[in-house]
């Protein structure tokens, strides 16, 4: 049977570290649906489009082709999509173009054919991103939604960047950004009434994995 495990929450709660590990463990594909935004960015970034332009960046949606490998190695017309979608410059760029409602309409449609297609190869998926318990996969088998206070979210950001006497500033990002996730026009950041909270505060990432795998096997 196919299993469809969608992991949601605010950002910096370790949504992705936690999805990884969990793939890995329960031996299913891993499908980071911020990745394929990121790629949509850095096309757009690259053809010289406008972010803000609907129509241009829905132009470059629909000439890019966008795959995983079994690894989870996104793969965009054909060729590892590597650190390129992951500079700063990408990260700024990629919430205009993620909110315009076309782009995520064909985007959230390729993400449900990658899942299926990964069911079939490999019995499941565990979709990570901030809609695919509400919007992408609502009727997945088990929806998640992570949480942790701000705070602990700026503590452990500012610990990754080897930044620990930045935590003011880092906090005032991450509550800008939850403010800006939880009130946008298109898939703004909400729990789904199904979804089971997971609070996190507190516990490593093997720790949330742990509880995932429990509730993944209840
Ligand atoms: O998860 P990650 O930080 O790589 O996501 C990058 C950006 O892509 C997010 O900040 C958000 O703007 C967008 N995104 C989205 N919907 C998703 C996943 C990511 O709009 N399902």
């Amino acid at each position: 049977a196919m299993t469809l495990i969608a992991i949601d929450g605010p950002s910096g709660v370790g949504k992705s570290t936690a999805a990884r590990l969990l793939a890995r463990r329960l031996d299913l594909f891993f499908l980071d649906t911020g990745a394929m935004y990121r790629a949509v960015a850095r096309a757009v970034l690259e053809r010289g489009a406008d972010p803000h332009d609907e129509a241009a960046c829905l132009e470059v949606t629909r000439g890019l082709h966008l795959a995983f490998e079994p690894d989870g190695t996104l793969l965009v017309d054909g060729e590892p999509a590597g650190p390129a979608i992951r500079t700063e410059r990408v990260t700024r760029h990629v919430s205009p173009v993620s909110a315009h409602g076309s782009v995520r309409e064909l985007v959230v449609a390729r993400q449900r054919e990658i899942a299926a297609e990964m069911a079939r190869a490999t019995g499941g998926a565990v979709a990570e991103g901030r809609d695919t318990t509400t919007v992408v996969f609502p009727n997945a088998d088990l929806k998640v939604f992570l949480t942790a206070s701000a705070m602990e979210r700026a503590r452990r950001r500012a610990a990754e960047l080897g930044i620990p006497d930045e935590v003011g500033r880092i906090l005032d990002d991450i509550c800008r950004r939850d403010e800006h996730d939880s009130t946008r026009a298109h898939s703004p950041l909400r729990q789904a009434d199904d979804a089971v909270r997971v609070e996190t505060d507190g516990l490593t990432a093997e720790q949330v994995v742990e509880r995932l795998a429990f509730l993944a096997r209840s």
